[in-house]
């Protein structure tokens, strides 16, 4: 399935900030909500839209609404800096969590939490800014077609090409819409030129 890397000059003045190693915290979480807003549009940018006949003070207007609602699932715990951007626009998303995190044993990602809404009819848009090997990416994916999800984006600030490789084999139906795609992944699995560790920018665990 198509990956879209969003082409917008604010698009690419955001993700610099972000990929800036003075950007503190502060700035690094109302920069992730803007970018997100540019994202989500993208994202939902294809949802269905239905007839809706209104009156403007003037005449009879043809106008539309959207036929879909969104669930949002952030992945845990940096997808929530990509959560605001999605009610600020779309303010009747439901919300699900999915906590992922590397099984110790296995090296195999697993979830350690799970609070998924009823997804049927909906677009479920999971948010998970670092698109790195794909392992938790593809797990994430694969846990929320089993909670009943058959409509799902994958929203990512920046993706691996290793990454992107391994969720489009894995789901193929399931697009990707990025910000950036970058060169690869250093020995430690981090997205190179990439943008450090995104939950620890966002909250300030550096
Ligand atoms: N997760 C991050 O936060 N950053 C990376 O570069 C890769 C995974």
């Amino acid at each position: 399935m198509a990956l879209t890397v969003l082409e917008h000059p604010l698009a690419g003045e955001l993700l610099t900030r972000l990929r800036d190693r003075t950007t503190g915290p502060a700035v690094y979480r109302a920069t992730t909500r803007r970018l997100g807003a540019l994202l989500v549009l993208e994202a939902t940018k294809d949802l269905a839209t239905t007839r809706h006949d209104v009156e403007t003070p003037l005449e009879p207007f043809e106008g539309t609404r959207i036929v879909k609602g969104l669930v949002a699932i952030p992945v845990l715990r940096a997808g929530l800096g990509l959560l605001d951007a999605t009610t600020d626009l779309y303010p009747e998303t439901i919300v699900g969590y999915l906590g992922m995190e590397r099984d110790e044993e296995t090296h195999e990602p697993r979830d350690y939490y799970a609070k998924l809404p009823p997804m049927e009819g909906r677009r479920a848009l999971l948010l998970d800014p670092m698109l790195a090997t794909g392992g938790s990416g593809t797990a994430a994916v694969a846990y929320t077609k089993k909670a009943g999800a058959d409509d799902i984006v994958f929203v990512c600030i920046v993706a691996a090409p290793e990454g992107l490789a391994r969720l489009q084999s894995d789901h193929p139906d399931v697009p990707v819409v990025a910000a950036a795609l970058d060169r690869g992944l250093n020995a430690k699995a981090y997205i190179i030129p990439g943008l450090g560790d995104f939950g620890d920018r966002l909250y300030g665990t550096v």
